[in-house]
């Protein structure tokens, strides 16, 4: 249970003054790191893989990992694709399992960022999954990260800010307020009032990209003007490598030997800045209040009245094309191994979350799909939609309750 709705998550840290932190992972190593640093702070924790990063680690492989660290951790957690660059990677990042999206097109003209940003947004909400948008441009200065990151920094304004949000109907903002990704170069000057100016005009959860090289008063600054997620990762991969090097440099040889304590090094910065945000003990209340974010099996027992060659192709253009609809997360198409009485077939389309039930039925592709392939040849069948059997319960029950 504890893979949780991210915008329950946020807008509990925005109210309550604190920030979560949104780790980049760049292997397993530092997945293990978080999670285990999270736990250790009983504080709820996002799981952030950044687009940029996808040079570094197969992101179809290494996403049933994230997912099961998630689902099986004793905290709250959420699963975030990072600077998403096109509505195909976020359709992407939503089927491997994210259940945040950001969408950066923050190079762009404010136009074209606000039309590209707009376009995942309206897709992301039809499968119930919010979206942080960037506006402004937070630079790459220099060190681990930074190269990706090329150009100036360009500042948010607060009229822009608004101007953008309501355009777009992101459901958190980052904003360019003097931070820049990977190491600083001297003291960074972050233009506060700007940034309670933007969080006066909003209202929402803001986020900071850069979180590395700042002060403890500087982040108490950022979590007092507005901001509930930080995004974190140069520090953690700094303190990997130096781990490594430390390693090398006492003699160890081969791979198990030159990654040890490399875990332990990445989970100490985490915990250090889970403390220093505030997000430190939150968990247990944050479960109570989060919704759970629980995928929706859509189930289909159904006979053919065409010969089995027909039918093979029927099921076969399905399993192709019922998979790119925006919120559908797998497609299996089952015969029974003998023969029935009742139903011979069964589509089982996992959906991301029950939103996708109703965005799915009115989608182009699976309406023109069900009017062409479908529907001529199939015969009798019973259609139903599964959602975990507890969590589902307990929602009957407190609604029976008249408590939600
Ligand atoms: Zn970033």
């Amino acid at each position: 249970m504890p893979l949780v709705r991210m915008d329950d998550m946020l807008n509990h840290a925005y109210l309550n003054g604190y920030a979560v932190g949104a780790f980049d992972l760049v292997s397993l190593d530092f997945l293990e790191a978080i999670i285990a640093g999270a736990e250790a702070c009983q504080a709820p924790v996002i799981l952030s893989l950044a687009e940029s990063h996808f040079e570094y680690f197969d992101f179809e492989l290494i996403m049933p990992a994230v997912e099961a660290a998630a689902r099986r951790s004793t905290v709250p957690a959420a699963i975030h694709l990072d600077h998403g660059a096109s509505l195909e990677s976020a359709q992407q990042g939503i089927r491997l399992g994210c259940n945040g999206i950001m969408v950066d097109n923050s190079l762009a003209p404010l136009a074209e960022n606000i039309e590209r940003t707009r376009e995942v947004t309206a897709m992301a909400h039809a499968c119930d999954i919010p979206v942080e948008g960037e506006l402004g441009y937070v630079a790459g200065v220099e060190g681990e990260d930074a190269e990706r990151h090329p150009g100036d920094i360009v500042y948010t304004s607060a009229e822009e800010a608004r101007h953008y949000v309501q355009s777009t109907g992101v459901d958190f903002l980052a904003v360019s307020i003097g931070t820049v990704h990977g190491r600083m170069k001297g003291e960074p000057k972050l233009d506060f009032e700007l940034l309670a100016q933007i969080n006066g005009a909003l209202n929402l959860p803001l986020v900071i990209h850069g979180g590395t090289g700042l002060n403890p008063d500087q982040f108490r600054r950022l979590i007092a003007n507005g901001v509930a997620k930080i995004n974190y990762y140069t520090a953690l991969a700094d303190a990997a490598g130096e781990q490594l090097a430390d390693n090398l440099q006492r003699g160890a040889r081969g791979y198990t030997q030159s990654v040890k304590g490399i875990q332990a090094a990445i989970r100490g910065e985490v915990e250090r800045c889970i403390r220093l945000w505030g997000g430190a003990g939150r968990a247990d209340e944050l479960l109570q209040r989060c919704r759970p974010w629980d995928n929706v099996e859509h189930l289909i027992f159904f006979n053919l009245t065409c010969a089995e060659p027909e039918a093979a192709e029927i099921i076969a253009e399905g399993e192709r094309v019922l998979g790119t609809i925006p919120g559908v997360r797998r497609v299996f198409a089952g015969r029974t191994l003998k023969d029935s009485d009742h139903y011979r077939y069964c589509w089982r389309v996992q959906f991301a979350s029950a939103a996708v039930v109703d965005s799915y039925r009115e989608h182009p592709v699976h309406v023109g799909y069900a009017d062409t392939y479908f529907r001529p040849h199939a015969g009798d069948r019973v259609t139903e939609d599964f959602a975990p059997a507890i969590a589902a319960t307990k929602q009957a029950a407190g609604e029976a309750g008249g408590r939600r």
